[in-house]
């Protein structure tokens, strides 16, 4: 009887407790599946597996020169373990909990029924700080503290194979039946990929974090760009935060004109790092938020948007004629990755001003999004697009942050060549320009102010929808933060009451409940 540790979202050796305990108690097939009918599904995509494989290969290396080669198969889990087990016996199955999307969800569900008949143990293991199930709010930020001081687990000094297990190669993108979906640049999500930005950013990267990050020109080198190699588990969060938190001792202690950067930037990044964590909770305790918006009267007014929706279509293409938002998801397609403030804009562009269905954007944007992560991404997307009830909705306006984050045009021009030649005055509105040629660049699909207007109009209808207030609070019970606004500049500051939001003309917010995430 052997015990089998399978390798998921976690692919490290390092603070890998179900890895770190199997090896303490004997032999470990190290297992991975790589799963053809989750890499079918709408959501993922060529580049987050391209992202997955290096990180395996890396893994493999790394598992090989332990002792005991990572075993690839691909198939079903549930037929892996079964024949697996009628091979050798598995008395024991370790693994991480993992806050996926409702596939896996449903899948993981299938392996404990599976161990269950077949009286293995099937022990799981914590990695992101959230707490299994629902109704953990309360106990919530105690707990993710608790979690990420904890002692990081030992990579085991050496393990033992199970000597039947035959070595395959991992499959390639064509072997699970994905073809080239025009990222041409993905980032690694590597462990040595982690630690090359943590030292970049502590040694001076991060000087310009707080500044440089809402915009996507500065952003891409501004931002710790870790969400990659947190997604695919080669760095745990909890060695980030200790990491983080080290450096932050240091430049405190040192005199502030040695410091590399800011302790403000530490203090940001560790903010976000909770903030994950936060997130992610909500999906854990919710797990149907992935098709069900968290509040009842959004969830009721939603009209399903068809896949083939011409303008589903032509936002997801970075055709709709706004220069800058299609700027941002020409740059999202090319690298697979975008800053949160333009994220957050491409998103409610598409719930707002388009009116789509946030499930069908939420879709796109996730197969484009290297660093996909369900916990954040549907909690993220739904609050962008207004639906949980209890957040500051913010309807961005494509043309001001065009004007505010890309000054020069740079970016605009970069991404849009067709506009490459407008003069700067016109780029962010070059329908404006009368018979100028754009290179057959299209003409708006919708008027931004209008739609705008219209968006807000739809959402204030809702709002004064019998019961909508109820219903945000018991939102606001099951899934809020406990903790008033942090402000950003300095997290360790006393938290302090929100203001009612200003009301403004281009950039429109209507004030709700729950403290919203640090803002870039
Ligand atoms: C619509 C939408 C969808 C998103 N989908 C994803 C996703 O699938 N995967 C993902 O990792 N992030 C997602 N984010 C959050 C955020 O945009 C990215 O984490 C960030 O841009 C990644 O770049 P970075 O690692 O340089 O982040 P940094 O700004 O340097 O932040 C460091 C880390 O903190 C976490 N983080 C940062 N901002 C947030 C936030 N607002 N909420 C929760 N966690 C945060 C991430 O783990 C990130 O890697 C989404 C945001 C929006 C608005």
């Amino acid at each position: 009887m052997i015990q089998v540790v399978w390798f998921k979202r976690d692919l490290r050796t390092f603070d890998h407790a179900p890895l770190t305990e199997a090896a303490a108690r004997g032999p470990v097939l190290p297992l991975y599946v790589a799963e053809p009918d989750y890499w079918r599904l709408p959501d993922v995509s060529t580049r987050q597996w391209i992202v997955q494989r290096a990180a395996l290969e890396e893994l493999s290396q790394r598992l090989s020169a332990l002792g005991a080669p990572l075993i690839v198969r691909v198939g079903r889990v549930v037929d892996v373990l079964e024949r697996i087990h009628s091979a050798v016996g598995i008395a024991r199955l370790l693994a991480h909990e993992e806050t996926g999307n409702l596939w896996t969800f449903r899948r993981d569900i299938a392996v404990r029924a599976f161990c269950k008949h077949h009286r293995i143990a099937f022990q799981e293991f914590s990695q992101t700080g959230v707490i299994r199930g629902p109704g953990a709010r309360d106990r919530w930020a105690a707990h993710f503290s608790r979690f990420a001081s904890a002692t990081v687990a030992t990579e085991p000094v050496r393990l033992t194979a199970v000597e039947a297990a035959k070595v395959a190669p991992l499959p390639t993108a064509e072997t699970l039946g994905l073809g080239d979906d025009g990222c041409i640049a993905p980032q690694s999500g590597t462990r040595q990929a982690a630690f090359d930005l943590l030292d970049s950013f502590l040694e001076g990267r991060g000087a310009n974090y707080r500044r440089g990050m809402s915009s996507p020109l500065s952003g891409a080198t501004a931002c710790s760009r870790l969400s990659v190699p947190l997604a695919t588990g080669a760095v745990s969060v909890r060695e980030v935060l200790q990491r983080l938190y080290a450096a932050r001792r240091a430049l405190v202690d040192a005199p502030p004109g040695l410091r590399a950067v800011p302790v403000t930037a530490v203090d940001s990044l560790i903010a976000r790092l909770h903030w994950r964590g936060h997130f992610m909770q909500k999906l854990e305790s919710e797990p149907a938020l992935e098709i069900r918006a968290f509040h009842p009267v959004h969830q009721g007014a939603r009209t399903p948007t068809a896949p083939d929706d011409a303008r589903l279509a032509a936002w997801a293409t970075g055709r709709t004629g706004v220069p800058f938002l299609d700027a941002c998801m020409r740059s999202l397609i090319a690298t697979g990755w975008l800053n949160f403030r333009m994220r957050a804009m491409v998103q409610s562009f598409a719930s707002y001003h388009l009116g789509l269905d946030w499930r069908a954007s939420g879709e796109r944007l996730a197969q484009l999004f290297s660093d996909y992560e369900p916990g954040i991404h549907w909690p993220q997307v739904q609050m962008q697009s207004g639906q949980t009830g209890i957040n500051t909705p913010r309807i961005y306006n494509p043309v001001k942050q065009g004007l505010d984050q890309d000054p020069e045009g740079r970016f605009t021009r970069r991404w849009v060549p067709e506009l490459a030649h407008v003069p700067l005055a016109s780029l962010q509105t070059p329908w404006l320009l009368t018979g100028a040629d754009l290179g057959g660049y299209p003409e708006p699909i919708v008027d931004v102010a209008t739609a705008a207007r219209s968006a807000k109009a739809r959402l204030t209808a809702l709002r004064s929808t019998a019961g909508y207030r109820e219903a945000s609070r018991q939102v606001f019970e099951k899934h809020a933060s406990r903790k008033r606004r942090i402000d950003d500049d300095n997290p360790r500051r006393r938290p302090t009451q929100r203001k009612p939001a200003a009301p403004s003309s281009t950039q429109l917010s209507l004030q709700f409940d729950e403290p919203s995430p640090p803002v870039d």
